[in-house]
C-alpha cells in the first residue's frame, strides 16, 4: 500500500515535520506530491500537505496503526523537487516545516479546517474578489503625443506602454496612483483601455518608434565576457552561480535580457528577482517588449486574485519567465533552466518574519535541484557572494565572478569630492560645507537639478535639555524621540507613537525630568537640511522625501513628477531616493552626512554605508552631462567612505572581508541571532540564559562559539523587553536544525523566540 507523507498546517512548535498516512484504496493513484489533503489528526481533522508518496517500507512504520487520507482538497501546487527544497527550507532556517510548504502555495487561498458553531469541522477559503480583465495600451493619440517634459507620470505610462499592452493591475500594482493620468490619457486618446479576450494578447499593437529602446547595436566587451561565461553555466546545468559585477549603467539587465532568452529558446523557464521598489512599468516593460505574454509578474501589491491568475499561467505552462519580488522564486516554473537576482546585495532579500530565507541561498539551492544556473547582478555585491566568487565555489557549485566597469552608454562615472566636516561645526552653522553650498548653488543657478542624501527623517533625531543634558526617549521603547518639527511632534520610530509639542522654539516645551523650557535639537534630519536649502536657494523648488511625505498611494510618483517639472529642482531624502531615480538632469549629489549608518553596532555597518554611498554617487550624471558628487563626513578616513570617492571597491572589499575573517563574522562563519521578547523582562532573561546554557552544552564543537546572551540594542520595542544571543557555526554546518531542536520546549507563556538564522538584523 502506498503511504504519503503529508506536513500538517496547525500551528504548534512540537510538531513533526512530516506524519505518515495512508493512501486508501479508493484514492490510489489519485494521491500527488504537492496536493492539498484532508486527514484526521487526534480527534480532529486537519489540512496537510503531501510532500512524498512511497511504497517501500520503513520497518519502523507500523502500517496498520497509520490511519488514511480522508480526501483530497486541492490539484498538486508543487511537484517533488519544490517539496524537497521546502523541507531544505525548514530546517535550514528552523521554522516550521508548514511555513516552509505554504512559500509554494497558490497565492491568495489556503484551505483551513474550521470548528463551525454546532462542533463539527468545515474547510473554509477566503473569498479573492473579483478579477480585473481589461488592459491598457498606447491609442491612435500616441502618435502624436508628446509628454510635457514635467509631466512625469505621463512620461513613465506612455514609456512603459510603447513597449506593448500592460494588464491595467499591473500598472496598478508597479505605478501606484496611476489612475487620474490613465484618465487624462485616456480623453485624448493617447491610452486605450480594452477588456482582455484571453491571456494571450500579444506584444505591441501600437509602438512609439522613438520611444522604444532598441537592441544595442553591439555589446560591450563586459557583456561578452558576461554571456559567454553564462552560457557555459546554462550549457553545464549544474547549479553553478555567475555574478555579473557591473556599475550602474553598465547594461546588466541587457545580459539578463539576453540569457533569459537563451533559456527560453532551450525550452526552459526562468525567473527573475528585482527588488519591489525597482519593480517598476518600466522594468516589466522592458521584459514584456521581449518576451510578451510569456512573462508572469509577482508583486506583493497586485490583488490576491491577479497574484493567482498570474501564478496559474505560470503553473499551466503559459508564462514561462516571472519578474517579481522575493516570492516569485517559489511559483512552479515548467522545467527551470534559469535564476536571476538583480541588486542580489539588497537586504531586502532576506525575509525578516519566519520562515528568515534569505532568497539569494534559496536560489543558490534550487538551482542545484533543478540543474539550472543563478544569475546574480549588482553594481555592488554582496562580501558573502565576492568572497565565494573568491573561493571558486560554495557547498558544491561553482561561483564565478565577471566584472563589467564601464557604462554602455559611454557616460562618465561622476567625479566624487570627500569633504572632512571634522572641527567645521560652530553654534548656528549651516549643515552644508561650503564647497556643497557653493556646488548648490551653481547647480541651481545652471537650470540642473540636485539630490540630497540625509539618512534621518524629521527635523532632528533627538532632542537635548540644555540644563541636565537628558534626551526624551520614548516610554515603551528604548529609543530617543525624533523631533518633527513640520508635524510640531516628538515621534518614536520604533513603535510610532506620537507626542504633541507646542509651537517650536515655544518657552512651554519643558523637559521631561528637570522641566528645563530649554531642549535643543542639535541633529540633522530631512526637514532640518529642507529648511537649509530652502533658505540657500529663495527661489527653487525643494522637494523632500521620505517615510514621512510618501506613506499616501501615488505620493511617491508625485513628488518625482514635481522634481522632475522645475530646472533647478533639489530632491532632499533618505535612502529611498538612493534607488533606481533616473533624471537627465541631475547633475549633483550630495551626502549631508556620510556616517550615520557608519556608528551602528552591527558588524555590516560599513558593508552597508558603502553600498548607499555608492548607489546614490550612481544618481548623478546618467546623461550626457556629467555629474558630480560631495559625499559630506566625520570619518572620511575610513574605507567605507573614502574608497567611494577613490573608486577603489576593491580595497574595500579587502580590507572589510579582512575585518570580518579577523573578527570571525559572516562571510567567514555563519551567524544566528536568536531572540526572546515578552513583557515580562525576567521571563525573557530566564527564557534566552536557558538557551544560551543549552547551546553551550551542545555546541557540536570546533568552529562553533556562543556569544551572549545580553540585551538586545534595542532592548525594548512597544514594551516587550529584547534579549538575545549570537552564535557562530563553520560555513555548512547545519546551524538551522541544531537551533530548532535546542529550542525545542522554550519560550511560550508571554516570552516569544525568534531564531533568525544568517541573521541580517541583529541589533
Ligand atoms: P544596468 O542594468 O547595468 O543598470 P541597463 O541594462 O539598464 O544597465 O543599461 C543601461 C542603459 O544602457 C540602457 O539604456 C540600455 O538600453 C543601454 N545599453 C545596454 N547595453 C548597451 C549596449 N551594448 N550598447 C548601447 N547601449 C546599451
Ligand atoms: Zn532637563
Ligand atoms: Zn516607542
Amino acid at each position: 500500500m502506498a503511504i504519503a507523507s503529508v506536513v500538517l498546517d496547525i500551528h504548534t512548535r512540537s510538531l513533526e515535520s512530516a506524519y505518515s498516512y495512508l493512501v486508501p484504496e479508493d484514492l490510489e493513484g489519485e494521491v500527488e506530491v504537492g496536493q492539498a489533503v484532508l486527514v484526521p489528526f487526534g480527534r480532529r481533522p486537519a489540512v496537510g500537505y503531501v510532500v512524498g508518496l512511497s511504497v517501500t517500507l520503513d520497518p519502523k512504520v507500523e502500517v496498520e496503526r497509520l490511519r488514511p487520507i480522508e480526501r483530497i482538497l486541492a490539484k498538486s501546487a508543487f511537484d517533488e523537487t519544490s517539496a524537497e527544497l521546502a523541507l531544505w527550507i525548514a530546517r535550514e532556517y528552523a521554522c516550521p516545516t508548514v511555513a516552509a510548504v505554504r512559500l509554494f502555495l497558490p497565492p491568495g487561498s489556503l484551505p483551513k479546517a474550521r470548528k463551525a458553531d454546532d462542533g463539527s469541522w468545515e474547510l473554509t477559503s477566503k473569498n479573492l474578489g473579483a478579477l480585473e480583465g481589461r488592459w491598457v495600451r498606447l491609442g491612435e493619440g500616441a502618435r502624436e503625443f508628446k509628454p510635457r517634459a514635467d509631466a512625469y507620470r505621463q512620461r513613465e505610462l506612455v514609456d512603459a506602454l510603447s513597449k506593448g499592452p500592460l494588464r491595467l493591475s499591473e500598472l496598478k500594482a508597479t505605478l501606484p496612483g496611476v489612475a487620474p493620468t490613465l484618465r487624462s490619457l485616456e480623453k485624448r486618446g493617447v491610452v486605450e483601455v480594452f477588456e482582455g479576450e484571453s491571456e494571450l494578447v500579444r506584444s505591441p499593437a501600437t509602438t512609439l518608434a522613438s520611444a522604444d529602446a532598441p537592441l544595442p547595436e553591439r555589446l560591450t566587451k563586459g557583456q561578452e565576457r558576461a554571456l559567454a561565461t553564462i552560457s557555459r553555466a546554462l550549457g553545464r546545468g549544474d547549479g553553478s552561480v555567475v555574478l555579473v559585477d557591473g556599475v550602474t549603467g553598465s547594461g546588466k539587465t541587457e545580459v539578463y535580457l539576453e540569457v533569459i532568452e537563451a533559456a527560453l529558446a532551450l525550452g526552459r523557464g526562468a525567473i527573475v528577482l528585482v527588488p519591489e521598489i525597482s519593480l517598476t512599468p518600466q522594468t516589466l516593460g522592458r521584459f514584456r517588449s521581449r518576451f510578451g505574454d510569456e512573462v508572469a509578474l509577482m508583486h506583493s501589491r497586485l490583488t490576491p486574485a491577479e497574484r493567482r491568475r498570474q501564478w496559474m499561467a505560470v503553473r499551466e505552462g503559459k508564462a514561462r519567465l516571472v519578474v517579481g519580488a522575493r516570492s516569485a522564486l517559489f511559483c512552479p516554473v515548467r522545467d527551470l533552466g534559469l535564476v536571476v537576482i538583480d541588486e542580489e546585495h539588497e537586504f531586502t532579500y532576506k525575509q525578516e518574519q519566519a520562515p528568515r530565507y534569505h532568497a539569494r541561498d534559496v536560489a543558490a539551492k534550487l538551482v542545484q535541484l533543478r540543474r539550472a544556473s543563478l544569475v546574480l547582478g549588482s553594481a555592488t555585491p554582496s562580501l558573502e557572494s565576492l568572497k565565494r566568487c573568491q573561493d571558486g565555489g560554495y557547498l558544491g557549485a561553482s561561483w564565478e565572478r565577471v566584472r563589467m566597469p564601464e557604462r554602455a552608454t559611454g557616460a562618465l562615472l561622476p567625479d566624487v569630492t570627500l569633504v572632512d566636516m571634522r572641527g567645521t561645526h560652530t553654534e548656528g552653522s549651516s549643515v552644508f560645507s561650503p564647497e556643497l553650498a557653493d556646488a548648490l548653488r551653481e547647480t541651481h543657478r545652471a537650470g540642473e537639478k540636485s539630490v540630497l542624501l540625509i539618512n534621518r527623517r524629521g527635523f532632528s533625531p533627538f532632542l537635548i535639555c540644555e540644563d541636565c543634558g537628558c534626551v526624551p526617549e520614548c516610554p515603551h521603547c528604548s529609543s530617543s524621540l525624533t523631533y518633527h518639527a513640520r508635524r510640531r511632534e516628538l515621534v518614536c520610530h520604533s513603535c510610532g507613537s506620537i507626542w504633541p509639542l507646542k509651537p517650536w522654539p515655544d518657552p512651554t516645551s519643558l523637559c521631561p525630568h528637570c522641566g528645563s523650557r530649554y531642549l535643543r535639537a542639535p541633529g540633522v534630519g530631512t526637514e532640518r537640511v529642507e529648511d537649509e536649502v530652502r533658505m540657500l536657494l529663495p527661489d527653487a523648488e525643494v522637494i523632500r522625501m521620505d517615510a514621512d511625505t510618501t506613506s499616501g498611494a501615488g505620493a511617491h510618483q508625485r513628488l518625482l513628477e514635481r522634481f522632475d517639472a522645475k530646472a533647478g529642482s533639489v530632491l532632499v531624502g533618505t535612502q529611498m531616493i538612493a534607488k533606481g531615480l533616473d533624471f537627465p538632469e541631475v547633475t549633483l549629489v550630495g551626502v549631508v552626512n556620510a556616517d550615520t549608518s557608519l556608528k551602528l553596532p552591527d558588524f555590516r555597518a560599513a558593508e552597508r554605508t558603502y553600498d548607499l554611498l555608492e548607489q546614490v554617487t550612481g544618481r548623478a550624471g546618467r546623461s550626457r552631462l556629467p555629474g558630480r558628487v560631495i559625499i559630506q563626513s566625520y570619518w572620511s578616513t575610513h574605507p567605507a567612505v573614502a574608497c567611494v570617492a577613490t573608486k577603489d571597491r576593491d580595497s574595500f572589499v579587502a580590507t572589510e572581508l579582512e575585518i570580518r575573517r579577523e573578527s570571525q563574522y559572516p562571510p567567514y562563519v555563519r551567524l544566528a541571532n536568536i531572540t526572546a521578547s515578552g513583557i515580562d523582562a525576567r521571563r525573557v532573561e530566564t527564557t534566552i540564559a536557558e538557551l544560551a546554557r543549552r547551546l553551550r552544552e551542545a555546541a557540536p564543537g570546533a568552529g562553533w562559539q556562543v556569544v551572549g546572551p545580553a540585551e538586545c540594542l534595542r532592548a525594548k520595542v512597544r514594551d516587550r523587553h529584547r534579549h538575545h544571543v549570537l552564535v557562530k557555526a563553520p560555513l555548512g554546518a547545519s546551524l538551522g536544525e541544531a537551533l530548532f531542536d535546542l529550542a525545542r520546549g522554550l519560550g511560550g507563556s508571554g516570552v516569544s523566540l525568534a531564531i533568525d538564522v544568517d541573521a541580517y538584523e541583529v541589533l
